[in-house]
């Protein structure tokens, strides 16, 4: 059956879901095409939008404009899916070393609004703690399985399940063709099956493996995210999702004893009372070398789009940047510059 539709979505992950939810709050029309046979990196993330990273505890890039935004994006998702999608949960900072404690202290005291004390003793009973906590405000999870299973279901009219094949694609004036489906815009939510993509693979895509395993720990507050070295996020009743490695050279894509050695270790130095192992999984983060997205139009095939490159910041980013680029492309509305995929027009010239 042939189909006459406005934008073409490849891919149902984080991206495609929120640039389909936003296209039919507007009546725009949309068809998604997934494959869900093909790995996701949305499938097996903890979910976790924390306004605070790494070992020095700045505040995350653009945290400001993109948090209020996706906070109230995920709950007017919620509301018109009646599902629940977003926790508000605060972290619980475990330290690991006096020079993480230090880097707290010194950081709560230098303008970051997010961070503030903790009572240890509120979680002596679970957690063996030698140097202290902390905690960071306005986190949350989302929990990204019913995210997706959500939208799959909005969408259902628009959704078709089928694997995209570039050799099917056809530019043709003022859009495109692909199987039985005209489009004006073709926009590529494929995650890092775009490095395969002919118009965008020069990119500097980066991609990073992550593992995590998911954990029982009966008794264990569910309302807070832990983190020590490692993170123990709500997932389920009673489960925990616990992770994750980080690797940029990587040389096999499946789950490795070695991750579940040392993530056993590391529990059972952190946790007070019994876990059980009960699943192990990898995902693949779409990031790149500058740790910016990829947001816009081709510069030779302005039918053509992308939003891609969230790395490690997904559930923050994606709203927002969907947004954008259906105002840009809409409205005419400029595109952050940091985000704009044209800055690497020199890679893509054809
Ligand atoms: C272990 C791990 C933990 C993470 N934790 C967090 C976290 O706590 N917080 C956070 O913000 N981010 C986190 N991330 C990052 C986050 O998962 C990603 O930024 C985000 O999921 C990327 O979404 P995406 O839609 O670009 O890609 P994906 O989720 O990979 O979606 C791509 C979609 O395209 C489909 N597809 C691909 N190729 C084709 C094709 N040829 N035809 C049809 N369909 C196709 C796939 O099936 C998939 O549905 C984590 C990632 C990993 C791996």
């Amino acid at each position: 059956m042939e189909k006459n539709v406005k934008y073409l979505i490849i891919g149902q992950g984080l991206v495609g879901t929120w640039l389909g939810y936003f296209l039919q709050q507007r009546n725009i029309s949309f068809a998604i095409v997934n494959d869900s046979s093909t790995a996701s990196a949305t499938k097996v993330a903890s979910g976790v939008m924390n306004p605070v990273t790494g070992r020095r505890m700045v505040q995350t890039w653009m945290i400001e404009e993109v948090l209020p935004f996706a906070v109230s994006s995920y709950e007017s998702f919620q509301e018109k899916t009646n599902t629940k999608i977003i926790n508000a949960a605060p972290v619980v900072l475990i330290h690991p070393s006096q020079q993480m404690k230090d880097s707290f202290e010194y950081r709560m005291d230098h303008d970051n609004v997010y961070l503030k004390n903790n009572n240890p003793l509120t979680w002596d009973s679970f957690f063996n703690m030698h140097f202290g906590t902390g905690e960071i405000e306005s986190c949350y999870w989302i929990d990204l399985i019913a995210f997706l299973e959500a939208g799959k279901k909005q969408f259902a009219e628009n959704y078709i399940e089928s694997n995209f094949d570039y050799n099917h694609l056809k530019l043709v004036d003022k859009g495109i063709d692909w199987n039985n489906i005209s489009a004006e815009k073709i926009i590529f939510c494929d995650g890092v099956n775009t490095m395969m993509n002919p118009y965008f693979k020069t990119l500097p895509f980066a991609p990073n493996k992550g593992e995590a395993l998911i954990v029982e720990i009966k008794g264990l507050p569910s309302k807070h995210i832990y983190k020590n070295n490692l993170a123990i996020i709500p997932w389920k009743e009673n489960l925990f999702w616990v992770g994750s490695s980080f690797e940029w050279d990587y040389t096999s894509t499946i789950p490795t004893d070695a991750f579940k050695q040392k993530t056993i270790e590391s529990l059972n130095a952190l946790l007070k009372i019994p876990y059980k192992i009960v699943d192990h999984f990898v995902g693949i983060r779409p990031a790149n070398t500058e740790r910016r997205p990829f947001v816009g139009l081709h510069p030779s095939y302005p039918q053509i789009g992308i939003c891609n490159g969230m790395g490690t910041k997904g559930c923050s980013l994606a709203p927002y940047f969907t947004h954008e680029l259906i105002e840009h492309i809409e409205n005419n509305a400029p595109l952050h510059v940091e985000a704009n995929v044209q800055r690497f027009k020199h890679l893509m010239s054809v």
